[in-house]
């Protein structure tokens, strides 16, 4: 079984399904996490300089620690997914996901969630990517 994970933030898709993907993984089923935000490390103190090298740590700890795969999206955070055209990219973004991953179970945040927003529109384009994948040019208008 594949198991898709959608989050907005670094830390979303472990806090909120971390318990599912642990047993997940110890059932050997494939597990796969999206961070949609993840452009926002660039602003973070503690990787500022060094964003290459946090993302790739990034990456390969959530293969070792976690045995999972993580993709990381170049979207900003701190609510800056508000204009259209950022949100038809990730929708398109997160539709080509789901079509190459072919996922059993996708999980995401509740698209009416809204504190942070960014939950909240992840949610909601994670929700419409599950529903009308590969149709990405109409839905979203
Ligand atoms: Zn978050």
């Amino acid at each position: 079984m594949i198991i898709l994970v959608i989050g907005a933030h670094r830390d979303d898709c472990e806090i909120g399904a971390g318990g599912l993907i642990a047993k997940a993984v110890r059932k050997e089923h494939q597990v796969i996490l999206v961070t949609v935000c993840a452009g926002g490390i660039d602003d973070w103190c503690v990787s500022k300089g060094r964003e290459k090298e946090y993302r790739e740590w990034t990456i390969r700890k959530a293969k070792e620690m976690m045995s999972v795969e993580k993709i990381l999206l170049p979207y900003g955070d701190k609510n800056v997914i508000t204009d259209m055209e950022t949100r038809k990219e990730v929708y398109k973004k997160l539709s080509e996901i789901i079509l190459e991953i072919r996922p059993d179970i996708t999980l995401f945040h509740n698209r009416f969630e809204t504190m942070p927003a960014d939950h909240g529109i992840v949610g909601e384009l994670a929700e419409y990517a599950v529903v009308f994948g590969g149709y990405y040019e109409s839905e979203i208008n």
